[in-house]
């Protein structure tokens, strides 16, 4: 079976906060995920389901088929649940699902040591949440957001590592390099021009219009 291994590389354009996302995380101070080291990182697991979340746009758009892909992260909606029964889309096919182990293994990003008093110098920005109700930025919806300010040097590097069945062919790598060439942003901070970063993989196993051209034999086009 044909294995793969990318060396991924983010390089973020615009400061950036990668929370935990944790229940029991202060509702007003949002701090910065840190590894062992003290420093920022991008877990493996939200890698991940941010390329999911861009694969299944990529494969909407292409087949024009809304049913194409299933609907994480609800087990139940799921394939080889709804909508194709008994089969697995091509998300799952590259991302996995509860009754699909994902040909891919996603590892943390991290930072180099020589980085560490960039990463370090984090500074706490505030924003102001707004009531849709009232349309008015309400005064105990004031939180605060720590983040990595030194953008546009701040480097995150980690590996993706994968096994992908020969059945399967180039489809699945194809997937996940379009997904990672799609991604622009990180974080969840659109609206606060936080997070937005470039991809890059070091000798990257397909060129782009191998990538295009694996999609297009690959995925359900035309019927
Ligand atoms: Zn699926």
């Amino acid at each position: 079976m044909p294995q793969v291994s990318l060396e991924v590389v983010a390089h973020f354009e615009t400061p950036f906060h990668i929370g935990g996302g944790v229940t029991g995380e202060s509702a007003t101070i949002k701090p910065l995920l840190r590894d062992g080291h003290g420093r920022p990182y991008l877990p493996g697991s939200a890698l991940k389901g941010v390329l999911r979340h861009e694969a299944e746009r990529i494969v909407r758009a292409l087949t024009d088929d809304p049913n194409a892909v299933c609907h994480a992260p609800r087990a139940e909606a799921m394939c080889p649940q709804e909508p194709r029964f008994g089969e697995f889309c091509p998300v799952c096919r590259t991302f996995g699902s509860p009754a699909y182990p994902s040909p891919f293994h996603f590892g943390d990003l991290t930072a180099k040591a020589t980085d560490a008093n960039l990463l370090a110098s984090t500074v706490l920005r505030y924003g102001v949440g707004v009531s849709r109700y009232r349309g008015a930025a309400a005064e105990d919806l004031l939180y605060l957001t720590e983040v990595v300010p030194a953008a546009p040097f701040t480097l995150l590097r980690g590996t993706i590592e994968g096994v992908v069945d020969e059945a399967e062919g180039n489809g699945p790598l194809a997937l996940l390099l379009a997904a990672m060439i799609a991604l622009r942003m990180i974080g969840g901070g659109r609206s606060r021009g936080l997070g937005w970063l470039r991809l890059e993989v070091t000798d990257p196993p397909l060129t782009l219009p191998q990538v295009r051209e694996e999609l297009m034999r690959w995925l359900p086009i035309g019927g």
